[in-house]
């Protein structure tokens, strides 16, 4: 549990709010709670003592890894422990656990897993309320294409893919269920997440409908071959892709005069859904691969059905991160924090921090794989590798905040499209200020706000009954200010202004939901993910740093940057193999 530090006031109650001390009733929540920007809430909550119901910032360290940041050379204390391994991983999320597996797989026993979390998973943990398992980051792992081999091998590995008459065969018992997504908008939910055109205003219709035509054709042209493959390493990077990495997916879009707020609004929401970003910032290759690389955009009524098959679970991508992580056993160190990596010729050592003992271990390999974030990693060394220093410099880490919201009794719904796994509410206010002049904005608008998974959506009960919402917000922003804003309001904001604006941003769809919540328990990540901003991942570092064959290796997914977990096994199960 962290604290946050800015206020001191009431709202700065981090613990669970005793329900005696109730402060903010459902009314006060719904006097003019629609559309509230978070300053709105926060303005609230600073004349309210609590809310309603209890909750707390849960999951990370915030200021073990800031003491990092913050310690000079020489402050920690000498090792006091000095071990041996047969190969040290730094970083337990998915690209820490791919690379000792693969050690393992390669016959390297004695492999020692070190993160400064604790518990393993890193981005992809999971969390639990009310005995309901809920995800604390990543929720899905869409079916791999053929080209992700490493996620196919785990896959088979863990019994969820079979090939029968040489075809893939998925276990649907871990598919997402029907129906799986759905958007709403105008009082109405829909089925899927692109806005329907007859939603839209009636001068809106045609227009809107040709550029969702013209935008998934110009997707299907550049996704031609093996531009865009997943994992991009496998790409075939040409002149055009780097031309494409080298201005952003909005001025892309405004050179291709795909200017239809419907449209501008879902692919805006696409972006910050996969990178924690709007189209603002990232590059116009990162924007077309989201769709190039899987299933395409498909506009309505052209014969095809644009949705994969997602694998998910309760408590989301933590029930792969375990299964990965049980394979480790006491060889797993949770609470231990890198300090210092030094590399020799034959070996690397790394100076890593028990929190638990307060005391610096020394643990030496032949092989050191760094799976920890680059800015991190940059940490690390006195003197970094060039190309950390170069890809550092020109990489930005988007902020998120994950909020589970349980509730006690399912809510009320409005008509249309049932209940789904992913549910979004249309903003038209951001479809309709894209081309509004850039700058950094004092408040949140309600962009980064990305609707809920509900995470008792593959139960197989019979009855709708309590249930986790998870709320997601990516909160990377339109650019480099509004980013650096959005985080230091999630280190500053205490937890009860922040779930109310949770709250808050849901009520158009779900006004009951205030009366309905028993706790909400907020995850923020700082620096969650890298964003690919235009040239990172085009630049020569992340290819130089992959490629380092010495005894440290980089494993981490801003390698391919930005973040999904095939991208994590990749890199990790490369980092040993070559
Ligand atoms: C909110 C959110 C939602 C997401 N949703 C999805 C999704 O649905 N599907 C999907 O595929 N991807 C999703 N992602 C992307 C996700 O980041 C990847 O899937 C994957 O989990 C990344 O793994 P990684 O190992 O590369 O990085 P990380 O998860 O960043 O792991 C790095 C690890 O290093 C540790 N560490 C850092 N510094 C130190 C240190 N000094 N010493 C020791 N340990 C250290 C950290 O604690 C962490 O465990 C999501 C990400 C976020 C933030």
């Amino acid at each position: 549990m962290v604290r946050a530090t800015a206020r001191a006031d009431a709202c700065s109650a981090n613990g669970p709010v005793p329900r005696a001390a109730e402060g903010v009733r459902r009314r006060e929540l719904l006097a003019g709670a629609a559309l509230l920007p978070v300053a709105a809430s926060l303005a609230a909550c600073s004349r309210n003592d609590a809310a309603p119901y209890g909750g707390g910032w849960v999951g990370a360290q915030v200021d073990r890894g800031h003491k990092l940041r913050d310690s000079k050379a020489g402050t920690w204390p000498a090792p006091s422990v000095q071990r041996r391994a047969g190969a040290i991983v730094i970083g337990a999320g998915i690209s820490g656990l791919a690379a000792a597996r693969a050690f393992a797989k390669a016959g390297v026993d004695d492999v020692q897993v070190f993160d400064l979390e604790d518990a393993p998973g890193g981005n992809s943990r999971g969390h639990a309320m009310g005995g309901m398992g809920c995800p604390l980051g990543a929720h899905y792992l869409p079916i791999p294409g053929e080209r992700a081999v490493e996620v196919i091998e785990l896959l088979e590995e863990l019994g969820l893919r079979r090939t029968e008459h040489g075809q893939p065969v998925h276990d649907e018992r871990h598919l997402c269920h029907s129906p799986q997504e759905r958007l709403f908008i105008a009082g109405h939910w829909h089925d899927g997440l692109l806005p329907p055109v007859e939603a839209l205003p009636a001068d809106q219709r045609e227009a809107t409908l040709a550029q969702y035509r013209h935008f998934g054709a110009l997707v299907a042209k550049v996704g031609d071959g093996c531009a865009f493959a997943i994992p991009t390493a496998r790409s075939t990077w040409s002149p055009a892709l780097s031309a494409l990495d080298a201005i952003t997916f909005g001025q892309w879009l405004d050179a291709q005069s795909l200017n239809a707020p419907a449209l501008r609004w879902y692919l805006d929401y696409c972006c910050r859904d996969d990178y924690g970003a709007g189209a603002a910032q990232v590059s116009a290759w990162a924007g077309l691969h989201y769709f190039a690389s899987r299933h395409g955009f498909h506009a309505p009524g052209d014969g095809s059905d644009d949705r994969d098959g997602v694998f998910t679970w309760p408590e989301g991508n933590a029930w792969l991160s375990r299964k990965l992580a049980a394979g480790i056993g006491d060889r797993l160190h949770t609470g231990r924090m890198a300090l210092r990596v030094t590399e020799g010729r034959q070996d690397a050592s790394v100076d890593v921090w028990n929190a638990a003992q307060a005391q610096v271990e020394r643990w030496t390999a032949p092989r050191l794989v760094l799976a920890v974030p680059l800015f991190i990693a940059a940490r690390l060394f006195d003197a970094p590798p060039p190309a950390l220093t170069q890809a550092v410099a020109a990489m930005r880490y988007a902020p998120w905040l994950v909020a589970n919201v349980q509730i006690r009794e399912p809510v009320v719904d409005h008509p249309g499209a049932a209940p789904s796994w992913d549910n979004v509410l249309y903003d038209p206010l951001l479809g309709s200020s894209v081309n509004a002049p850039v700058g950094p904005s004092p408040t949140p608008r309600l962009g980064p706000a990305l609707g809920y998974v509900d995470a008792m959506h593959q139960s197989t009960r019979p009855y709708a009954g309590p249930t986790v919402l998870t709320a997601y917000w990516a909160l990377g922003g339109d650019n480099p200010g509004q980013l650096k804003t959005h985080r230091a309001r999630l280190l500053n904001e205490p937890w009860s202004a922040w779930a109310q604006a949770v709250v808050t941003n849901l009520l158009p769809a779900h006004p009951d939901l205030p009366d309905k919540i028993t706790r909400i328990d907020l995850m923020r990540y700082g620096h969650a993910m890298s964003i690919p901003v235009p040239g990172v991942r085009s630049g020569a570092a992340l290819q130089a740093l992959s490629d380092m064959r010495g005894p440290v290796r980089f494993a981490h997914s801003d390698l391919a940057a930005y973040s999904i977990f095939e991208e994590a096994m990749y890199f990790g199960t490369r980092a040993v193999r070559g």
